[in-house]
């Protein structure tokens, strides 16, 4: 009974340390580096604070939509999540910026829906502050535009509070335009906030190296 219980436990370590050794033992590190890094998801807006409100499409409501889709796909791949708000609740940019900062070791992405007055304006764009933050934000905007059929408007330098005063690499992904009446028909289903947040995930996998 024992030495089963043994094995049973023992056996899948035995052949994870074989198939390291196989590769280089560059698996262990890649591991324990997924693990120690937190994926902070921060939906934008909320509560009083709707967004972007165009064609009866609430900013807000999509942003926490597709930050829940991002959560459940970063958790499948086996990271760890933190998400600053779950509900539709108002939470502060400073209190954000406080649960960020909480995390020893991770990295920050907002989630949020575009909008402009010239209501032609359409495409997909990531900010960041930090030289850190524009790494995560190359890599993320690169792998969400090679299927994304959308302009690519690339990565930018802004100044906002959430990605300035976090401790961490942080970026703002902007994943359409709700002003715009084809991209927020899709911004506002089901498919494309599921499909965009696999992507992030992608783009928050590739920034470690998987
Ligand atoms: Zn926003």
């Amino acid at each position: 009974m024992t030495s089963t219980c043994i094995r049973s436990i023992h056996s899948p370590t035995i052949l994870l340390w074989m198939v390291c050794l196989a590769f280089g033992a560059a698996f262990p590190d890649k591991l324990l580096a997924k693990q120690r890094s937190i994926i902070i998801i921060d939906a934008g807006h909320g509560g009083k604070d709707k967004g972007s409100y165009w064609g009866g499409v609430r900013e807000s409501r999509i942003a926490l939509a597709t930050a829940k889709e991002l959560e459940k796909e970063l958790r499948r791949r086996g990271f760890l999540t933190v998400m600053t708000r779950r509900t539709d609740a108002f939470v502060s940019l400073g209190e954000r910026v406080r649960i960020a900062n909480r995390v020893p070791k991770g990295i920050i992405v907002s989630v949020h829906y575009n909008a402009n007055t010239d209501r032609s304006v359409k495409g997909i764009e990531t900010y960041y502050m930090s030289p850190a933050g524009r790494k995560l934000a190359s890599v993320m905007q690169g792998t969400m535009m090679e299927k994304v059929r959308s302009r690519n408007l690339g990565v930018k330098r802004k100044n906002l509070k959430v990605i300035r005063e976090s401790k961490h690499p942080a970026i703002l992904v902007e994943c359409g335009f709700i002003s715009n009446n084809w991209e927020r028909g899709r911004a506002n289903s089901a498919w494309y906030q599921k499909a965009i947040a696999k992507l992030m995930a992608e783009g928050v996998a590739r920034y470690f190296g998987y």
